[in-house]
């Protein structure tokens, strides 16, 4: 399966049937979470991918020949015959109808994507599809091996079971407000199929996500986990968590999910964006946004300790490195009820100004995109499985595949809380500060995805424009953006508690 097999004999006449791409251009091809680009090109609105750049990303799962003008693509089982200029093919003893021609091009075969994936799906064993809107081919393969998930109710407990396709190591851990995280080491989490096993009779949230060197499973249980144990069984390979019954009755509602651990809204987390060698955006007189986003940060966190209905915690309250997986687990592990994560933003025209509360949800323009493309940058330097993919991207564009894998990981838990606390916050910063109010938007933001906890992240102002630079320097403004936040988590405090 993994060997590319490339004879090219290509016959001199050829050059006869080359034609330049029209609007040449690269597609993604994401496979399993990963992405790639591949060479493509668009004529009369038809996508044409090189099917040499997709077998090569997919390991190589068909051996590829050129004889004259015919193409062959073949694995054990499946033999295609292409032949150029054509919109026939053979698969196999079949002939079938690309619509499209074949175009044989600089060394590649290019085929119409809407009308050859799904031909190519049906006889690989991975899911494959053509997504139009986004310009993608996404490969879902066998790569998964934590596959499925199982809660059920026992005599004595209820029965939580985690299925793999192979044994693999893992850390169960028990965190505040009855979470269950399991961390699954090399695991690769199917998170759809996952997270549609939620079952709201049993556990209020459920979240799946995969980090560097594992896959991470957790959820919120509306019972108390004070005595549970764990198990690896096989046939098929699991895990297993039994969570024993002390004086659970069975919750057959759906509503009524009370906001963090305990119905009560009081531990904030505070987090100043970036620090120690990330230093965020720099402004045109040296301003930056970690120091700007640390002495916000302090500020709030002296008003908010005043008031002692509260409990704060900054995720760091010196100038350090903290990856975006430590700000989560810092709020994570608090129990946090509201999350704000706070920075500066930058922008390459000078002139542009003014604050900007975000909520994490699937962006809906550019310069929405574009924020989230800057805060997420430490990300992807954390993650070398994207790095190569950041470098080469157009800033924020529309099509960016990285943003369109963040939001399709998007979490909608606690949104509609996130967004109101939002409008409190623009509320007060439209009465309180002097800058121009660009508003609540909404975009895929890496680190209020897992946090499992309402969560804001505030842009209080352009550290690149210059006036707003110095403004943003003083701790006069420092204070008055502490100042509207806080009143703003008060307001939501009063809303959400009781
Ligand atoms: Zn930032």
């Amino acid at each position: 399966m993994l060997r590319i097999v490339r004879t090219a004999v290509v016959c001199m006449l050829m050059v006869a049937v080359f034609r330049p791409a029209a609007r040449a251009k690269s597609i993604t091809v994401t496979v399993s979470g990963a992405t790639e680009k591949i060479d493509a090109f668009d004529e009369k609105n038809v996508t044409y991918f090189s099917l040499s750049g997709l077998v090569d990303i997919m390991g190589g799962v068909l051996d590829w020949k050129m004889i004259g003008h015919t193409v062959t693509f073949a694995d054990d089982t499946s033999r295609f015959e292409f032949v150029i200029n054509s919109p026939f093919f053979n698969l196999n003893d079949s002939t079938y109808n690309l619509t499209y021609p074949a175009v044989y091009n600089d060394g590649q075969l290019y085929l119409p994507a809407v009308s050859f994936i799904p031909f190519l799906d049906r006889v690989l064993t991975q899911k494959i599809t053509w997504l139009q809107d986004r310009a993608t081919i996404r490969v879902d393969s066998e790569y998964f091996n934590v596959v499925d998930f199982g809660v059920a109710q026992k005599a004595n407990g209820l029965l939580v079971e985690i299925f793999l396709t192979q044994a693999l190591a893992y850390d169960i851990f028990v965190t505040e407000g009855n979470w269950v995280n399991v961390s699954i080491r090399d695991g690769k989490i199917n998170s759809p199929r996952i997270l549609s096993r939620r079952d709201s009779r049993f556990m209020y949230t459920m979240k799946a996500h995969q980090v560097e060197g594992a896959g991470q499973i957790s959820f919120r249980l509306k019972r108390n986990v004070e005595k549970w144990r764990h198990n690896l069984a096989d046939d098929p390979p699991r895990i297993q968590i039994s969570i024993a019954d002390l004086d659970f009755e069975l919750d057959t509602s759906t509503t009524g999910r009370p906001l963090g651990p305990d119905n009560r809204i009081d531990v904030i987390v505070i987090d100043p964006g970036h620090g120690g060698g990330d230093y965020g955006a720099i402004g045109p007189n040296g301003a930056r946004e970690k120091d700007v986003a640390l002495d916000i940060a302090k500020e709030l966190a002296k008003l908010i300790r005043k008031d002692k209905q509260f409990k704060v915690i900054m995720t760091r309250d010196r100038d350090k490195a903290l990856t975006l997986d430590q700000r989560a687990d810092i709020a994570n592990n608090a129990g946090a009820d509201l999350f704000i994560s706070l920075h500066a933003n930058a922008s390459v025209k000078r002139n542009v100004r003014g604050w900007n509360v975000f909520f994490l949800a699937e962006a809906k323009n550019d310069s929405a995109r574009a924020v989230a493309q800057l805060e997420n940058s430490v990300f992807f330097r954390e993650n070398d499985a994207f790095r190569a993919h950041q470098e080469g991207q157009e800033y924020g564009g529309a099509n960016d595949p990285i943003l369109s894998i963040i939001n399709e990981m998007i979490m909608t838990e606690f949104q509609a809380e996130s967004h109101d606390f939002a409008m409190m916050v623009d509320r007060e910063f439209r009465r309180q500060l002097d800058i121009p109010a660009r508003g609540v938007d909404q975009a895929g933001f890496f680190v209020l995805n897992m946090v499992f906890t309402p969560s804001v992240l505030i842009e209080s102002g352009f550290v690149s424009n210059k006036q707003e630079e110095k403004l943003l320097k003083s701790n006069k403004y420092h204070k008055k953006v502490a100042e509207a936040i806080y009143q703003a988590l008060k307001r939501f405090k009063a809303k959400y508690e009781g």
